[in-house]
């Protein structure tokens, strides 16, 4: 089902194929939509957010190319589930939550299917994780009114930047941000629609 969804959709990549494949999707949602867990859309994971689409999340993998060996960061742990395909990928990946209760659970459910290459950090993403930057590649799940200047910062050379970019009430774009010789290169995929990013992001008007 789920490879479908994303094969289909133009991504063939059979390692990302099979990091999506390994990690058991139905453990990560809500009891009451287990049966729901592959199927083609987001779903409610509690405190009014949710896991996104299986194709999304492969996407977001795919455009940050995250390959063995990469330091990974997540913004909006969420679920855990992103950051269980990213570590079917590589064994470093860190991945910032600011819901204490949201961070609890994800850690404990990606602790009990032995996710040990995953840090969830109880926090405010803005600031991204500078004790353990550069990254190879930073994904931010959550959407954003612009690029939060911490987060371009703690980007490698030649690292990816992939976030919603756009209004937080409405639709937002994908954005892929590569840095390349200390500068943004970016580049527009398509729009998407995600809960909104909360904290200083909603203090920062740029
Ligand atoms: N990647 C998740 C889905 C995330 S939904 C998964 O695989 O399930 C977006 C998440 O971003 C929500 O859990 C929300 O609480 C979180 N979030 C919102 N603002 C944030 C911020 N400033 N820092 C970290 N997380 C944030």
């Amino acid at each position: 089902m789920v490879r479908y969804q994303v094969e289909s959709r133009g991504l063939k990549d059979e390692r990302l194929l099979q990091a999506l494949l390994a990690v058991p999707r139905h453990l990560f949602v809500p009891e009451q939509y287990r049966r729901e867990a592959y199927e083609d859309y987001p779903l409610p994971i509690g405190e009014g957010q949710t896991i996104s689409q299986p194709y999304i999340v492969a996407l977001m993998t795919a455009v940050a190319e995250v390959k063995p060996g990469d330091k990974v960061l997540e913004i909006g742990t969420g679920s855990g589930y992103q950051a269980a395909v990213l570590n079917q990928l590589t064994d470093r990946v860190f991945s910032i939550e600011i819901r204490e209760t949201l961070a609890g659970r994800a850690a404990s459910v990606l602790q009990s299917l032995n996710y040990t290459g995953v840090r969830v950090r109880w926090a405010d993403g803005y600031f991204g994780w500078p004790e353990e930057a550069p990254f190879d590649a930073i994904l931010v799940t959550c959407a954003a009114n612009h690029i939060p200047p911490p987060l371009f910062q703690q980007l490698a050379e030649g690292g990816r930047l992939v976030i919603p970019v756009g209004s937080t009430v409405f639709f937002q774009t994908l954005t892929l941000v590569r840095k390349s010789g200390g500068k943004p290169v970016v580049k527009q995929l398509l729009d998407v629609r995600f809960v909104p990013m909360v904290g200083e992001i909603e203090k920062e008007k740029r």
